[in-house]
């Protein structure tokens, strides 16, 4: 008798479950691939750090593989009638503290690729875009890149639409909170069980739960009685604030053509803060420079970081001092010209990290048909429409040997302190100065 087609359950429609569904329904139109979500995919409100106003889509890196990667996904970007309406190639303005410009230009060199992309000094920098960051703050800067290739995507909207492209295609979308593993007696992960009592099964498990990954693997872990589920100093969750002010039409008319903005650090100073040209609704975002755990008790004996366990991860409930941090990062790129501006929305986001801030997208070591694909670590968006291909060749063990070394659930990782957008804080330390807050 033939054995019965592989099936795929990914847990999570963030970007790498989404993508990993896309792709796979492409792949095999027979087969059945289920995404299951605490949220809907249309919903008004959901967790996701997917699921955004936008995110910046660039190949702007100093490790080549991700210049490669980002450059792939972009050529998406900006011909796929699926992505490409969400896309707007507004450029990015850089201030570089490192020899990170002249990196991004060598790796763009050494791929062949040719696009507007220099390397400025400060002072021409102050000129260029009709003078919008000539009071940005330069401490310490080397030179600024500009790349006008580079720009945004209206992420939730990008989601939404490609997410409904899969469902219409033949991937089944099924709304809820996954709470813990299905393993077999012979060590085999069969499906998942959820908060309700109901039982998904398949036999390919793909974790694509971002920053509730290392929880879930937790509560796996605490009900089959094998520890080794459990994701240990792999994975942690980190959270960021981003806030928005609207514009008044004559700051619009000014910013509507701005490129994405960029303050970038040493590690030993912190990570890069950004800040997103206005939406169509004139909302101009920022996200700070504070990237924070929130360690606790998860289940009993276990603590680690995790997002809030309120509604919505608490994302909307952002205390006070956190909104300084927004006020701090529209100071750095705006000076007086932002000062008047009033900030009317605050989120923070939860992402899953590693300290080399690589992905995983791996087979899980702890049990068979189970798989990672999550880890964005902070700048996974924008590699959206072929992040799945990857998920893809893991699953049929083709990815190429570098791609599975860097992306491995088991590898040697650096020490956290090398890499500037590591969570440094922790969130209840942040709060000192205010009411505590329910984390
Ligand atoms: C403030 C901020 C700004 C960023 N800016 C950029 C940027 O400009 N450019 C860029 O490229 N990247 C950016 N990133 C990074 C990027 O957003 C993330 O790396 C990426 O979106 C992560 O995708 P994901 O699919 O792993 O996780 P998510 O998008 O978080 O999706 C995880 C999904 O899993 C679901 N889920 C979790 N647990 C369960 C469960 N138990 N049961 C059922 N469902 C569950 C959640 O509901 C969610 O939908 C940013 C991140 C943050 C936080």
């Amino acid at each position: 008798m033939a054995a019965s087609k592989p099936s795929y359950l990914i847990v999570g429609a963030g970007v790498f479950g989404v993508s990993t569904a896309y792709h796979l329904i492409k792949k095999y139109p027979d087969r059945q691939v289920t995404i299951l979500d605490q949220d809907a995919y249309d919903a008004d409100n959901r967790v996701a750090a997917s699921w955004d106003w936008n995110k910046v889509v660039r190949a702007d890196y100093d490790d080549i593989v991700y210049t490669e990667l980002a450059l792939e996904a972009q050529d998406v970007f900006t011909s796929d009638p699926l992505w490409k309406p969400y896309f707007h190639q507004t450029g990015i303005f850089w201030v570089c503290r490192s020899d990170y410009a002249q990196d991004v230009i060598n790796n763009y060199k050494k791929l062949g690729r040719a696009a507007d992309l220099k390397a400025v000094t400060v002072a021409e920098a102050k000129k260029l875009f009709g003078g919008l960051f000539e009071d940005a703050n330069y401490d310490g800067a080397k030179e600024v890149l500009v790349n006008k290739t580079s720009g945004w995507s209206e992420a939730g909207n990008a989601l939404r639409a490609v997410t409904k492209w899969s469902i219409e295609n033949g991937v089944k979308y099924v709304v809820g909170k996954a709470d813990s593993l299905e393993i077999d007696s012979s060590g085999t992960c069969t499906g998942v069980k959820t908060e309700d009592g109901r039982t998904l099964s398949a036999t390919n498990v793909i974790l694509s739960t971002g920053a509730y990954t290392a929880k879930l693997l937790e509560q796996a872990a605490k009900k089959s009685g094998n520890k080794n589920l459990r994701a240990e100093h792999r994975i942690v969750a980190g959270g960021i604030t981003t806030g928005m002010t609207t514009l008044d039409e004559k700051s619009y008319q000014r910013f509507k053509d701005m490129p994405v903005g960029v303050q970038g650090y040493t590690a030993q100073y912190g990570p890069f803060i950004g800040s997103l040209p206005p939406t169509k609704d004139r909302e101009l975002k920022w996200w700070g420079e504070k990237i924070f755990k929130n360690t606790h008790e998860v289940i009993p004996g276990s603590f680690i970081s995790a997002p809030p366990s309120g509604k919505d991860y608490n994302q909307w409930d952002v205390p006070g001092p956190l909104k300084l941090d927004i006020d701090h990062a529209n100071d750095v790129f705006y000076g007086k010209n932002g000062a008047s501006w009033k900030m009317d929305k605050h989120r923070i986001c939860w992402d899953a990290f590693t300290t080399s801030s690589d992905f995983i997208i791996s087979p899980h070591a702890a049990a068979k048909g189970l798989f990672v694909a999550t880890c964005g670590s902070f700048h996974g968006y924008k590699f959206f429409p072929v992040l799945g291909k990857y998920v893809v060749q893991m699953l049929e063990g083709e990815l190429r040997p570098d791609h599975k070394e860097k992306w491995a659930w088991d590898r040697e990782r650096p020490a956290p302190s090398l890499n500037p957008d590591w969570p440094r804080f922790e969130m209840k330390d942040l709060l000192d100065q205010w009411p505590k807050a329910k984390l």
